[in-house]
């Protein structure tokens, strides 16, 4: 355990065994530096606890480095339950998980993930206040849309010389929540967008609402294009696609783009801008903290177009110092991190 903690620079760890609820829940808090840790708490199957322990503190990290870049009041934290095999009563495993993160007394605020929706987070919020995406909160999908589009506008710039995405093809890869808008910000800019999903209803609905092409799932990252857009799932690069990219640019949505960190300096080498997974995608962050935080509209989506900047920032460092744009990404959270006062203290 305390190699995995070490490894992931993850120093405060919460456990939840409860028999009667069949909660077993694990928060993993990387720093409070900023703020409360803030972040997402999935509930998925794990075939063991060690895996449930990696995936808390790998994603608490994570949090922390993406909460640093987007510059919000938060430090960075993740909460994992593991999924039971057999059927649980949802509710009084997720009142019994609200309980949990009050017994934290706010160094953690909990959000969704994957395997839970605002459904849970409502139960949640029934028993402690240190929660966001409720139904009451809203989605953030369009804000991490918002920002996507954003960040590609920068990568445009830096590639091209100028931000406009007119007569540009971009290929959007997976059209679900933030796919979709996406797709429909960059039609209204100009771009000639062709989508890809596994989902043939959402290539439809993508067909008749912006979309002017479809390319096979298995195609997508290998079609000929101006911009590269993963918002699907998932590691959208890796060993046996990277090769056969023809893209200038890869900016979207997905969390983990790259399969493996090495992908960064593979595609810098090849000239391919790369705009940082958890730079590009921190809308949605920027939306969840903000308002929780109560601050106006008009503030969030300030911040949330402030992704141009922070990614014309990293594309003008990684350029100057001759280093890929993933490695600048962490060097400014990484340094960020360690001048910031502990909040916590
Ligand atoms: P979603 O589930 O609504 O949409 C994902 C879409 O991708 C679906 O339509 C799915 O069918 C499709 N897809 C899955 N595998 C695919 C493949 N191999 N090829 C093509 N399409 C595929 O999810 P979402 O909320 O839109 O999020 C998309 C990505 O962005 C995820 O990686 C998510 O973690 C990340 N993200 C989302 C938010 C947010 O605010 N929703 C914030 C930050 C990061």
């Amino acid at each position: 355990m305390f190699d995995v903690l070490d490894h992931c620079q993850v120093n405060e760890l919460h456990v939840r065994d409860d028999a009667a609820s069949g909660l077993k829940a694990i928060i993993a808090i990387h720093n409070t530096r900023f703020g409360p840790a803030l972040g997402g708490c999935r509930f998925i199957h794990y075939d063991s606890e060690h895996l449930a322990l990696e995936d808390a503190a790998r994603l608490a990290r994570g949090m922390s480095y993406k909460a640093a870049l987007a510059d919000v009041p938060q430090g960075g934290g993740k909460a994992v339950i593991m999924k039971p095999k057999e059927s649980v009563d949802p509710s009084a495993l997720f009142a019994e998980f609200g309980r949990f993160v009050e017994s934290l007394q706010g160094r953690y605020i909990t959000a969704i993930d994957s395997g839970t929706s605002a459904q849970e987070m409502d139960i949640i919020a029934q028993h402690t206040a240190y929660v966001t995406s409720t139904s009451a909160a809203g989605n953030p999908s369009p804000y991490t849309a918002r920002g996507v589009f954003e960040g590609i506008r920068a990568a445009v710039k830096h590639k091209f010389g100028t931000p406009s995405l007119q007569g540009l093809r971009i290929v959007v890869q997976g059209v679900g929540n933030v796919g979709f808008v996406l797709g429909k910000l960059l039609d209204r800019a100009g771009a000639d967008v062709i989508v890809s999903d596994v989902n043939a209803r959402a290539v439809d609905l993508a067909m008749g609402a912006f979309a002017s092409g479809v390319v096979a799932p298995e195609e997508a990252s290998s079609t000929p294009c101006d911009v590269f857009a993963p918002c699907g799932l998932s590691k959208a690069i890796h060993d046996e696609n990277c090769d056969q990219l023809q893209c200038a640019i890869i900016a979207g949505s997905a969390n983990v783009q790259l399969a493996h960190h090495e992908l960064g300096a593979f595609l810098h080498q090849r000239g391919i801008l790369y705009a940082p997974d958890y730079v590009i995608n921190a809308g949605g962050l920027i939306y969840a903290s903000l308002n929780y935080h109560q601050a106006p509209t008009q503030r969030i989506q300030e911040k949330v177009q402030g992704i141009y900047a922070t990614l014309d920032q990293i594309f003008s460092e990684s350029e100057r110092d001759q280093l890929p744009p993933s490695q600048i990404a962490d060097r400014i959270a990484e340094h960020r991190l360690a001048h910031a006062l502990d909040h916590a203290a």
